[in-house]
């Protein structure tokens, strides 16, 4: 196919509005298209590719392990996936882990694990939240844009206003088997938690005798500066979703039970075809190496130079966005056309996901841009 050629009329499903490029190689922060064009990636396939593009140790690791076994099934054990759960369970502080290949199978699969340990199906979210698109997992997306097409969905879910404890306390009933939030609401606009909020959550939860499930899909593997973003609210959950920055861009996804709440699922009560690949894992084990304290530092040193770029950001860590008073598409657009690339979340709210491993000069480069594109 010739550069630049567009791809707008390809055979897919519309479920994207996609800029009309094709990106073909990759490294660190940068993206290149089939015209040879390069472009800074603050996006990094939203909050996945948080050591850049082809960081060289999950790199190595996937190599390796595509030349050994790609698969097997999950009647068998493979080294990855055991090791990778060993893992997850010491930055947890002791958890089991179900691995699956994205974020709302990892949802589901929570979803689905409180209503088995607490023998109750209400699930109590909040109005804002994403979980995904399967119809568990969309059922408590508090964005009725989302769901209200696909009715009828899982009932039983009551929807709570973020940080605001009496509507949690209010949304509550006594068959509440789950509360499902995210740290930082990542799809709905990147909103936080505050901490008074989910250590009521906590509280709340433990009252109804119901499990607190962290959606970490987008803020967890070190996206906020720490490797969950629950070790800054100081709340411990009973159950996390992990996906998207797990294997760097390999398909992954996990949910982890804390082990005081593990035992509820046995044999048959839940499964994935190719959850716990051991490419996937051996990548996610590689990404966990380098996932130090270092680099989890230099995530809060890069917040503090968005900050001071937009003073008005919110978020935590390297999941930042602020508001434009023109519809945010036309912001991506125009840093799109000067080789910056960013994303939306919601009409008028410029998110920015870089990878963690993006140097000082070059977030100022995309940063400066970006101020020039806003005005
Ligand atoms: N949960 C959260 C918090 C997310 O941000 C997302 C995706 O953006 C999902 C779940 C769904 O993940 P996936 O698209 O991998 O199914």
């Amino acid at each position: 196919m010739t550069p630049g050629t567009s791809l707008l009329q390809s055979p897919v499903l519309a479920t994207y509005a996609r800029q009309d490029v094709t990106f073909v190689s990759g490294e660190g922060s940068w993206l290149v298209a089939d015209t040879g064009e390069r472009y800074l990636d603050l996006v990094a396939g939203i909050a996945v590719c948080s050591l850049g593009h082809c960081h060289p140790a999950p790199l190595a690791a996937a190599h390796e392990q595509l030349d050994r076994l790609w698969h097997t099934s999950n009647l068998y054990w493979t080294q990855p996936m055991a090791e990778l759960a060993q893992r997850l369970s010491e930055r947890f502080g002791g958890a089991q882990t179900f691995f699956c290949n994205s974020g709302a199978e990892a949802v589901e699969a929570g979803l689905k694990y409180a209503r088995k340990a607490t023998g109750k199906p209400g699930i109590v979210a909040l109005e804002g939240s994403f979980h995904g698109r399967t119809m568990g997992a969309l059922s408590a997306t508090g964005q009725p844009a989302k769901r209200e097409p696909f009715g009828p969905l899982v009932p039983g879910v009551s929807f709570a206003t973020l940080n605001d404890v009496e509507s949690l306390v209010g949304a509550a009933r006594p068959d509440t088997g789950v509360i499902v939030l995210e740290p930082v609401q990542g799809e709905g606009g990147v909103n936080p938690a505050t901490p008074e909020f989910v250590a009521a959550a906590r509280t709340l939860a433990d009252e109804l005798g119901a499990l607190l499930l962290f959606d970490e899909v987008q803020t967890g593997v070190g996206r906020t500066g720490s490797f969950f973003c629950f070790e800054q609210l100081g709340v411990r959950p009973d159950a996390v979703s992990l996906a998207k920055g797990l294997a760097n861009g390999l398909p992954i996804g996990a949910l982890l039970v804390s082990d005081e709440a593990a035992g509820a699922f046995v044999p048959g009560d839940h499964a994935s075809t190719f959850g716990g690949n051991p490419v996937a894992c051996a990548a996610a084990c590689a990404v966990l190496d380098v996932l130090g304290d270092e680099l989890l530092a230099g995530v809060q040193e890069k917040e503090t130079l968005v900050r001071k770029a937009f003073p008005a950001a919110r978020g935590r860590g390297l999941l930042l966005a602020f508001d434009v008073e023109r519809p945010a598409s036309e912001v991506v657009s125009a840093a799109f056309d000067r080789g910056v690339l960013v994303c939306t979340a919601g009409e008028r709210t410029v998110r920015l996901t870089p990878p963690l491993t993006i140097t000082a000069e070059e977030l100022e480069q995309g940063l400066g841009v970006l101020k020039e594109v806003v005005g």
